[in-house]
C-alpha cells in the first residue's frame, strides 16, 4: 500500500529538513519551562530540545545527521504498524441485552431490551470458525484473544462457561461487563480460569453514576458494582472503565482516589465514544474534559508518590508508550487507521461482522455473516475499507498535526455518526492535543514511569538515543 510517508514523488532528494522530499521537523511548544518537543509527524520522530538550542538543533550537524540516517527505517516501521497488522482479537457480543439503560450506550434500546441470546451451541460454532481462522492467518503458538461484550455478556452465563471451557486452550478470553449481574461465585469462576475482567463504574458518588448508568426503570446499580469491585480486588487480570461525560467529568480526581483505594490498578478514563444522540447529549466540550482528564492524571502520581502503589489510566498510559515506543502500544484507538477492523473485529449476537462494537448499532458497516462468509472476505469488504482505509493524512486539520501519529484521529464511528463522514475528525482533538503535551513534559522531567505498567517497555529496544540538546 502506498502510504503518505512513502509517497515522495517530487524529483528533490529529501536532502534538506522541511523542504522538498527532506523530513519534517516540526516544533512543539509542550508548555515546559525548558524544553520544546521536535516532532517528524510522518514519522513520530520526537525529540525534546532546550528552548534555547532549537536553532542549533535545526542547523547541520550531528543530530540532523543522525536522524536523516534513521528517518526511512522509522517511516517503513510505522507504515508496517499502520498497515501491516492482521486482527488477532475478537469483540464477541453473544447477547444483544441488558439488564441496563445507560445513556450512552453505542447499541439501540430496540436490541438491548428485546434483542436475541446467542444460542450456546452457536456461539460454540462461531468460536470454532474463529479458532480456524486464527490458526491460519497468526503465527504458530500465538494465542488470539476473545472479549466478550457488550451489551451485558454475562447475561449469557451459560454460554459463556461453554466457551471458556471448550476453548480455553485456544484463546485468551476476557469479559467486558457492567459489573451488576455476577454473583461472587461466578466471579470465582472467571478468576480460576484468569480470565480477564473489565468492570464499569463512572464515579465514586452514587447519584452522579445513576444519572448515566441505570435499570431501565431507572434505579441505582452503584452498590452492586462497588461490591464486584470488592470481590475482585487484588485479582491482576482486572480493570475498571469510567466513562468521562459532562455529568461526571468534574469528580474525576474523587473517582481516581476512589479506584485506588479499592485497590484497582488499571482503569481507563475514557471520553465518552458519541457514535449516538445519548452519547452527544452529555458530550462535554474539549477544553473542560481535557482539564479534569489532566487534574485526575496529576492526582494519580500524587497517590503513587504517597504509596507506591500505582493506580495506571490505561488510554493515557497508552499515548505516553505511542510516543515512547510507538509499536508497544496496547489499545488501537489512537493509532491511524485504527484497530477496527484491522487489529480486531466485532461479532454480533446474530454472527453478524463489524469493523468495531462501535459500528454495531449502524447496519451500514455491517461486512457479513461469521456463518455464511468468509472471514478474510468480510475485511475486504467496503464497509470494512471505509474503517481501515481512514487515514490522518486524508483528514483535515490531521494532516497538517504534529501529533497525528500519537492521536490517531479517534474516532471513525464518531466521524461518521456524528460529523458526517470518514474524511471528519472525531470528538476531542483537543483532548489529544492536551494528552501529548502533557506526556512529552512528563518524559522532559523524567516522571513518566509513575503513568506506566512495571513491564510496559519489556519488548521493546532503544533505536535511536542522542542526548546533543
Ligand atoms: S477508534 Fe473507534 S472504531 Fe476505532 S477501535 Fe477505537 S472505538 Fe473502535
Ligand atoms: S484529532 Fe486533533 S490532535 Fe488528533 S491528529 Fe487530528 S488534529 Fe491532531
Amino acid at each position: 500500500m502506498t502510504t503518505a510517508a512513502t509517497d515522495r514523488c517530487a524529483s528533490s532528494r529529501g536532502l534538506q529538513f522541511n523542504t522538498g522530499n527532506g523530513n519534517t521537523l516540526q516544533p512543539l511548544d509542550i508548555g515546559h519551562n525548558d524544553y520544546l518537543g521536535l516532532v517528524d509527524p510522518d514519522t513520530a520522530f520526537w525529540a525534546l530540545i532546550q528552548k534555547d538550542k532549537l536553532g542549533e538543533a535545526l542547523s547541520p550537524g550531528p543530530f540532523l545527521q543522525q536522524y536523516r540516517e534513521k528517518a526511512a527505517e522509522f517511516a517503513a516501521e510505522m507504515d508496517r504498524f499502520r498497515f501491516a497488522v492482521t486482527p488477532s482479537a475478537v469483540y464477541f457480543n453473544p447477547t444483544e441485552r441488558c439488564n441496563l439503560n445507560c445513556s450512552y450506550c453505542y447499541l439501540p434500546e430496540t436490541l438491548r431490551q428485546d434483542g436475541r441470546h446467542m444460542p450456546t451451541a452457536e456461539v460454540l460454532s462461531a468460536l470454532e470458525i474463529l479458532k480456524r481462522y486464527f490458526l491460519s492467518t497468526l503465527p504458530a503458538g500465538f494465542k488470539p484473544q476473545i472479549i466478550f461484550h457488550g451489551a451485558e455478556p454475562t447475561l449469557n452465563w451459560e454460554a459463556l462457561l461453554a466457551a471458556f471451557d471448550r476453548y480455553g486452550d485456544a484463546f485468551r478470553f476476557g469479559v467486558q461487563s457492567n459489573g451488576t449481574v455476577l454473583s461472587d461465585d461466578q466471579y470465582d469462576v472467571l478468576m480460576k480460569r484468569g480470565v480477564a475482567i473489565g468492570l464499569s463504574l463512572d464515579c465514586a458518588v452514587d447519584e452522579i453514576v445513576t444519572r448515566t448508568r441505570k435499570t431501565w426503570d431507572g434505579h441505582s446499580i452503584y452498590a452492586k458494582v462497588v461490591h464486584s469491585m470488592e470481590k475482585l480486588r487484588g485479582y491482576p487480570n482486572y480493570s475498571v472503565i469510567c466513562t468521562v461525560t459532562g455529568e461526571n467529568m468534574h469528580q474525576l480526581v474523587e473517582t481516581v482516589d476512589f479506584f485506588h483505594q479499592s485497590g484497582v490498578s488499571t482503569c481507563m478514563l475514557n471520553p465518552v465514544r458519541c457514535t449516538r444522540q445519548g452519547a452527544r447529549d452529555i458530550k462535554p466540550a474539549d477544553q473542560d474534559i481535557s482539564r479534569y482528564y489532566l487534574a485526575a492524571l496529576d492526582r494519580t502520581e500524587e497517590l503513587y508518590r504517597e504509596t507506591n502503589r500505582r493506580l495506571v489510566v490505561a488510554n493515557f498510559a497508552n499515548i505516553l508508550i505511542a510516543i515512547m515506543a510507538p509499536q508497544a502500544r496496547r489499545l488501537m484507538c489512537d493509532i491511524s487507521p485504527c484497530g477496527g477492523g484491522r487489529s480486531f473485529f466485532a461479532v454480533s449476537a446474530n454472527g453478524d461482522v463489524f469493523p468495531c462494537s462501535e459500528f454495531i448499532g449502524v447496519p451500514a458497516f455491517n461486512g457479513g455473516n461469521l456463518f455464511h462468509d468468509r472471514i478474510g472476505a468480510i475485511l475486504k469488504t467496503p464497509p470494512f475499507k471505509l474503517v481501515t482505509g481512514r487515514k490522518v493524512e486524508d483528514i483535515d486539520p490531521c494532516r497538517r498535526c504534529a501529533v497525528r501519529h500519537f492521536c490517531g484521529s479517534p474516532c471513525p464511528a464518531e466521524a461518521h455518526q456524528m460529523n458526517g463522514g470518514m474524511d471528519r475528525t472525531g470528538a476531542f482533538c483537543e483532548l489529544y492535543e492536551d494528552q501529548v503535551r502533557y506526556a512529552m513534559r512528563l518524559i522532559a522531567d523524567d516522571r513518566h514511569s509513575a503513568f506506566l505498567w512495571d513491564d510496559w517497555d519489556r519488548d521493546t529496544t532503544t533505536t535511536f538515543e542522542l542526548n546533543a540538546c
